[in-house]
């Protein structure tokens, strides 16, 4: 009843042509352009599975990338109107097209599920992270753990239209390990640290552009000893 009602007062309507009846019209979906075959985390061509390519690969790089389609049409205007808005119809949308897409890629087994944080400050502002979101239902959808090992530091600047490089600069010691605060006031990262020690992680966020953000957050995670650490996103920028 409620969404009967909710219905009525927003009428769902298309995000790339505003036809009234769905988020994405059947017309549009089919326009979605997904990635056949997966890429390196790093030079962004072709890699068998989605494993990041043996020369590509570094100490504390990402072993693997998970991409569903190209961050393009509706995908592109689906995944801006939720940064601004959460609609749980959208995220929907964004699980089924990344677990549909899933079987390409030669994941390893036991994974923990990490979003990609936003700072506490940009989090309140916004009233959520999408990245958790996503998460989230990820992690429910495929009975697999998540957990909040990371924290966003220090606040960065947009990335877009940023340069590679600058990129890098702007998430440069932007993440941390998560700490809980102690009786004095210490912060202690010893739960943290033994729960990423040894084990696999796939961290999720939006969209993969230069991988700037997940390479940071990927270092923080194999310096703490993780073994090895995916990244999934829903489009590929
Ligand atoms: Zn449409
Ligand atoms: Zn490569």
């Amino acid at each position: 009843m409620v969404n009967l009602l909710f219905d009525f007062l927003f009428p769902k309507r298309c995000v790339s042509c505003g036809k009234f009846g769905a988020y994405i019209c059947k017309g549009c979906f089919s326009k979605i352009e997904y990635i056949e075959k997966p890429v390196c985390s790093v030079c962004q061509r072709q890699a068998i599975g989605g494993k990041t390519h043996p020369g590509c690969r570094s100490r504390y790089g990402l072993d693997g990338l998970v991409v569903a389609c190209r961050y393009r049409g509706p995908v592109k205007r689906a995944i801006t109107k939720v940064k601004y808005k959460w609609i749980y119809d959208i995220e929907k949308i964004f699980v089924d097209l990344t677990a549909d897409n899933l079987w390409r890629f030669d994941l390893p087994s036991d994974l923990t599920i990490v979003p990609v944080p936003l700072h506490s400050k940009r989090k309140r502002w916004r009233g959520f992270n999408q990245s958790e979101i996503l998460a989230k239902s990820l992690a429910k959808k495929f009975g697999v753990d998540l957990r909040d090992v990371l924290i966003r530091t220090r606040e960065t600047k947009s990335q877009v239209g940023l340069k590679r490089d600058e990129r890098k600069e702007n998430v440069k010691g932007a993440f941390s390990l998560n700490a809980i605060q102690t009786r004095f006031g210490i912060a202690s990262q010893t739960g943290f640290v033994r729960s990423v020690e040894g084990k696999n992680f796939m961290l999720v966020d939006d969209v993969y552009t230069s991988g700037a953000t997940m390479a940071e957050c990927c270092r923080v995670l194999k310096k703490a000893g993780a073994r090895q650490v995916w990244g999934l996103t829903v489009a590929l920028g």
